[in-house]
């Protein structure tokens, strides 16, 4: 390449910047590769998990995102597996929210399939968690134990009571697929509305052995647009979260519907974000392979400032993007990890 500064780690020493310009301040930390679920289009019923050694301690954990925070990183994503599923998991939002009170960081958030929420929203709400985003990808209580295969529907739903009563903002997200929910997302907009809560559509995304032909459940998000603009107005949004959603109003309820389209449309050029996952590799893209060991450093030394070398020549190999393809004839996973492993 012909301009070398584009190749080089950062060189400001606090920004993360990657070879093509763009300011990674966003970092998504799957906690944990385990869940009390086994959606289909995530998990095979037979998952192997990793061996707790294998696992950064919540201590580890910490460590690790406060050496990104003091490199730039403005927003954390808690995620999983079930990240509500780890023990003591409380223990590391109540020290990344002390990040928040400092202003090192403007927002703590977590993605969760909301089995646990009764238990713990208000305490994600007082380590300065406001909003969280969890995933539901039907209302009706059989087709949910269709999906979840191990979910309770009712403890569900009483988790997201929970979280808007402890003053969580929640944000639904749902996949969207064939034959399981296309004829349900006008009611579940409407669910949303009345809740008070955005929904955000997704294409499932070819990570992962899953058992299944992922082309019999794939559905293009640009149909189903088409589909919901029958009967709502969907007017074009300017929100912005850096992330992967194209974003509407629904003129009749007020809220937002992201449409996240990874396959149909390429969202790569804004990334803004890595992925960690709990054995500390750290994924620079969603969709490719490449990867950087961070847990290597993090325990050969407890000095942060070669874990943070590690961290800037990582960002210094972001790639460009990804290209998913699924089709009768790519029946193979683009990536052969599963999304809990990265955790979305
Ligand atoms: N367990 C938590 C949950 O379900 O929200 C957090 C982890 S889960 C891997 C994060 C998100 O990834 C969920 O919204 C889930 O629906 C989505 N997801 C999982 N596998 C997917 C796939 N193959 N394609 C698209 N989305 C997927
Ligand atoms: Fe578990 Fe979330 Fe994957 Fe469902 S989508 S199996 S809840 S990690």
């Amino acid at each position: 390449m012909s301009d070398n500064s584009l190749n080089e780690p950062t060189r400001s020493g606090r920004d993360l910047i990657d070879p093509f310009g763009r300011h990674v301040d966003y970092l998504r930390v799957s906690v944990t590769d385990r869940c009390d679920f086994r959606c289909a289009y995530c998990m095979s019923e037979d998952m192997s998990f990793l061996p707790k050694a294998e696992v950064l301690s919540l201590e580890e954990l910490e460590r690790l995102c406060r050496t990104f925070i003091n490199l730039g990183v403005r927003k954390l994503r808690i995620t999983g597996g079930e990240p509500l599923v780890r023990r003591n998991v409380m223990w590391l939002f109540q020290q990344l929210g002390r990040n928040l009170d400092t202003g090192a960081l403007d927002e703590l958030t977590v993605t969760t399939n909301g089995s646990q929420l009764s238990r713990y929203a208000t305490e994600l709400y007082a380590a300065g968690v406001r909003r969280i985003n969890v995933s539901l990808d039907t209302l009706n209580r059989d087709k949910f134990l269709a999906i979840t295969r191990w979910g309770k529907f009712d403890r569900v739903m009483a988790g997201i009571d929970a979280a808007q009563e402890a003053g969580l903002a929640v944000k639904l997200n749902a996949v969207a697929m064939r034959n399981f929910n296309e004829d349900e997302l006008d009611q579940m907009l409407t669910w949303c509305g009345e809740r008070g809560m955005d929904m955000t559509l997704i294409e499932a995304m070819p990570l992962g052995d899953i058992g299944l032909n992922r082309a019999d459940q794939h559905l293009s998000l640009a149909e189903v647009r088409q589909n919901l603009e029958q009967h709502w107005t969907l007017q074009p949004s300017d929100h912005q979260t850096g992330g992967p959603a194209n974003y509407v109003t629904v003129a009749e309820t007020g809220r937002r519907l992201g449409f996240i389209t990874p396959l149909s449309h390429n969202f790569c050029e804004s990334c803004n974000r890595v992925r960690l996952t709990c054995t500390g590799t750290l994924f620079m893209c969603l969709g490719q392979d490449d990867a950087a060991d961070l847990r290597a450093q993090l325990r050969a030394s407890a000095d942060d400032g070669l874990l943070a070398q590690a961290i800037q020549n990582a960002i210094a190999r972001k790639p460009k993007g990804h290209d998913f393809i699924i089709d009768r004839d790519t029946a193979d996973p683009a990536v052969t990890r599963h999304m809990s492993v990265t955790g979305g």
